[in-house]
């Protein structure tokens, strides 16, 4: 699929990232009749790459640390960062939905690179795991959250498919133990990130 480089400034007050190139579009392998598009960001995102991590439930992430490439399991497709800036996205409907996604991916690494100057660094999530989660929870099995079980709860929260605040148990006031093992556990972004709003 041979085409000319379509550029486009998405968003004009971005810190970091204002404008992407269109730089390749051809059939995807994994799913027929969509595209995989590779993308070009204006500036190296090298630093907030690991950021960015943190900022998906981690069983969407995989971070490749040595070569501080990301990819991201989201929108039902693979999306890869490159420090370079390059982008990679499968399983793409059209260039207008590659361009409406890369738009929200944008929006998240200006919020990194934000986050990025006021000195967080990215923390190695890699090793966490529903165990890790699971003792930090209540622990009662009380299935306020939808699930049977805290364990099953922990399972989907890494996924991304349960969100925090769906455990009511854990908003009461003695569970304030629980909560900052969380916060141990998975960090103030990671924390957002799972559906975390607070007391
Ligand atoms: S609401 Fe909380 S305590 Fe109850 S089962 Fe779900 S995770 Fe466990």
């Amino acid at each position: 699929m041979d085409m000319e480089e379509i550029k486009k400034e998405v968003l004009p007050d971005g810190s970091l990232v204002r404008e992407v190139i269109l730089k390749q579009v051809k059939p995807c392998v994994a799913s027929e009749g969509k595209i995989r598009v590779l993308m070009e960001l204006n500036a190296d995102i090298g630093d907030v790459i690991p950021i960015i991590a943190n900022m998906y439930p981690p069983g969407a992430v995989n971070y490749v640390k040595k070569k501080n490439i990301l990819t991201l399991t989201i929108y039902d497709r693979l999306i890869s960062l490159y420090p370079s800036g390059k982008v990679s996205m499968n399983k793409t409907q059209d260039v207008d939905e590659a361009f409406d996604i890369i738009e929200e991916i944008m929006k998240k690494i200006n919020d990194a690179y934000e986050a990025y100057k006021e000195g967080v660094r990215g923390r190695d999530l890699s090793r966490i795991g529903p165990m890790d989660v699971h003792r930090c929870l209540p622990g009662s099995n009380c299935g306020d959250c939808g699930e049977s079980t805290c364990m099953a709860f922990a399972m989907k929260l890494l996924n991304g498919e349960q969100k925090l605040d769906s455990c009511l148990p854990l908003k009461e006031p003695w569970m304030q133990e629980k909560v900052h093992c969380l916060e141990e556990v998975l960090g103030e972004h990671l924390m957002e990130t799972l559906g975390w709003s607070g007391y």
